[in-house]
């Protein structure tokens, strides 16, 4: 028994379509797989801090319009999204065991997405008492040397890898001794919270971390320390390159089961790869998840055309082991029109009807109830039908 077929670590623009993308199979002749995201800070990732381009200014999204939208799919889709930190990802036999500061979750599959830097409040400050450095761009310049000028004798605070040092020695060549310099070292799981807070009539910031609070006026995130020094990636144990990113195959693969996309498969950064590597991981997931159930591939046409003589198709599922459903199902409890599973809630008469729509017509839920001696308590006794039918064995 585990919680849900796939668990997908990281809710920005990379999970989010993994999760989008894993979850929306059920426009097809398909049973859908159960999907759950786990990430440390609010959805949209680094792409929620700022406008970002897809490609130019012609494809350009508002501050906020990236992570409404794949918003929109959780909701829609019914994806639960546990705002957890992950601590580590393990294969254990069949099954992956990811703990988090709170609890511990299995699941079939694992997608990491995680980003480059592990995100956490710091976009509640951005472009107020924090900034961001990439340098390239050479406004970077510029914004140093204004500071510097306007905050003289004040404190600001460099947060970053190891590779930070090159960013400070930048900063040095400006600054000239005009502001003090702190430096906090982002080991991946040491930061905790950025703090605005008042004293002597004035507006100070704090970097807190796991062991200590470091005080100053102004707080710079080094980017480019963390491009060329991955920190999201300790969670789990594989394959990395010589900058600490995650290897995967073309198609998003780790290992069996396992999948990375987004920033935190290394170079380059940008949305359009976090979506692509993000849907496909998410399509490769699934597909995995299908044939470990069903010992039969996913047919998912248009993404991949897989259909050879001889091989089983869609339209007989095979008989689905006790053992591959996900244990949510074992436990709920109903509130009004809604099912809810632990946490996580669903759309009960929508969600039914959706999968009863992928067998013989549509039925309402007033005609599931019908078909029950008591309607009101016998909704337990439908589920184990739909379970039992496979309608809903994952669709949690
Ligand atoms: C200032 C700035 C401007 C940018 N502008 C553009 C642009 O215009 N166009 C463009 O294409 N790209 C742009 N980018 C890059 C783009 O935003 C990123 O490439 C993209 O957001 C990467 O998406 P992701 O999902 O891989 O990672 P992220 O957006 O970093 O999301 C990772 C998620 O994982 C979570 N997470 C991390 N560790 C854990 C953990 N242990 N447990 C749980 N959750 C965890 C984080 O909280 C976060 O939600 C910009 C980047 C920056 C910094």
């Amino acid at each position: 028994m585990y919680d849900s077929d796939i668990i997908i670590v990281g809710a920005g623009p990379a999970g989010l379509s993994a999760a989008a993308r894993a979850r929306r199979i059920r426009t097809y002749n398909l049973i859908p797989a159960s999907v759950m995201v786990i990430s440390n800070y609010s959805p949209g990732g680094i792409s929620d801090w700022t406008d970002v381009r897809m490609t130019g200014d012609g494809w350009m999204f508002e501050k906020g319009k990236v992570r409404d939208s794949l918003m929109k799919d959780m909701k829609d889709y019914s994806i639960p999204l546990k705002n957890e930190k992950v601590l580590s990802v393990e294969k254990k036999d069949d099954l992956f065991k990811v703990t988090t500061d709170k609890e511990e979750y299995w699941s079939l599959s694992v997608i990491i997405a995680t980003g480059m830097r592990m995100t956490w409040n710091e976009r509640e400050h951005f472009g107020d008492k924090l900034f961001g450095t990439l340098k390239g761009y050479r406004f970077m310049e510029d914004h140093f040397e204004k500071l510097c000028e306007e905050e003289k004798g004040k404190t600001i605070i460099f947060v970053g890898t190891h590779e930070i040092k090159k960013t400070l020695e930048f900063f040095e060549d400006i600054n000239q001794g005009r502001m003090d310099v702190k430096r906090v070292l982002d080991e991946g799981k040491n930061i905790r919270k950025y703090e605005t807070f008042e004293e002597d009539g004035k507006e100070k910031i704090k970097v807190i971390t796991k062991n200590d609070e470091i005080v100053g006026d102004h707080i710079n995130i080094d980017f480019e320390s963390y491009q060329l020094s991955a920190s999201t990636t300790d969670i789990i144990d594989c394959e990395k390159d010589e900058n600490g990113f995650i290897k995967t195959d073309r198609r998003g693969k780790i290992d069996k089961g396992l999948y990375a996309a987004g920033d935190v498969t290394g170079t380059p950064f940008s949305l359009a790869k976090a979506v692509g590597e993000g849907t496909t991981t998410g399509l490769e997931s699934y597909r995995y998840v299908f044939k470990k159930k069903f010992g039969a591939e996913a047919p998912v046409f248009a993404f991949y055309p897989i259909h050879k003589d001889g091989e089983p198709t869609y339209f007989e599922i095979p008989d689905l082991k006790e053992s591959y459903r996900p244990k949510l199902l074992g436990s709920y409890e109903q509130s009004g029109e809604k099912i809810v599973f632990r946490e996580c809630e669903m759309e009960f008469e929508k969600d039914i009807l959706q999968l009863l729509k992928l067998l013989d017509g549509e039925h309402t839920l007033g005609e599931i109830k019908e078909s029950c001696e008591k309607p009101e308590e016998d909704i337990e006794k439908v589920i184990e039908e739909l379970i039992d039918a496979k309608d809903l064995t994952l669709e949690v």
